[in-house]
């Protein structure tokens, strides 16, 4: 077998990681936060993704107990998920990013916003290089930025780590994403930002079920250039 696959991961995710390190620090950290220094396009995102983050956050209230369960956030970003689950009263959150950047401004708004009591712990970390074991593994808008396979081996590994649930969300390859992501590339933009990818469901469940999970509840959330499905798989 080449290694040429291996080297071009990665190459790629070295890339990603340059990318959330500089300029996608600044842009990311724009959008996930309240600041009115964004375009619309931009707006659009940071409404799309709130809806990911509250439908999950609905998803564990309506279950009622995140008091007694342990969390991971992989791709924790600037912590949009994990700040909102500590003020829930979740028992611990494993947060982290591969961008040090991201992981640093997370733990700059968990200090001001006082959730420093020992719950809520950071850490810069390839989400493939990650250990332990937790009760609900989540990794929300990461994917995005890998190809099928190796988003495949990613769920592969959160899996993994699970003990209970996997809850994950990425863009979704359909027929008409992929026509317009075409015109994309016919007519690019000013602004040159990392790859995208869609990536198809059925390979996503498929990587889930071969690791013992099966899917429980699952949801569709756009916005105007936002496309998120989310799905929350428990062991089956
Ligand atoms: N999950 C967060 C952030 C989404 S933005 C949220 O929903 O708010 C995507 C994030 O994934 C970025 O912070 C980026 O640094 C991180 N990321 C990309 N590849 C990663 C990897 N291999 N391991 C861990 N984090 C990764």
């Amino acid at each position: 077998m080449s290694a040429a696959p291996s080297q071009d991961a990665a190459q790629e995710k070295s890339e990603v990681k340059g990318y959330f390190e500089t300029t996608g620090f600044d842009r990311w950290n724009r959008i996930y936060s309240e600041s009115d220094d964004v375009n619309r396009v931009q707006r659009n995102i940071r409404i799309g993704h709130q809806k990911t983050v509250d439908n999950v956050l609905a998803w564990l209230r309506e279950d009622g107990d995140v008091a007694n369960r342990s969390f991971c956030d992989a791709g924790c970003g600037v912590g949009s998920l994990s700040l909102p689950l500590a003020e829930l009263g979740a028992a611990s959150i494993a947060a982290s990013d591969l961008s040090e950047a991201m992981v640093a401004e997370a733990a700059r708004r968990a200090q001001s916003a006082g959730l420093n009591d020992g719950r809520l712990q950071f850490q810069a970390s390839d989400l493939e290089r990650l250990e332990g074991r937790f009760d609900t593994v989540i990794c929300l808008d990461v994917f995005i930025h890998y190809p099928q396979p190796q988003a495949e081996l990613m769920v592969a590994h959160l899996a993994g780590m699970a003990e209970q649930r996997l809850i994950v969300s990425f863009a979704p390859y359909t027929p008409l994403l992929a026509l317009l992501k075409g015109i994309g590339q016919l007519f690019p933009g000013p602004s040159k930002t990392t790859r995208a990818y869609t990536l198809k469901e059925s390979g996503i469940v498929a990587a889930a079920k071969a690791h013992g999970f099966v899917p429980k509840r699952r949801q569709l959330n756009q916005a105007p250039f936002y496309f998120s499905r989310l799905i929350e798989f428990v062991r089956g």
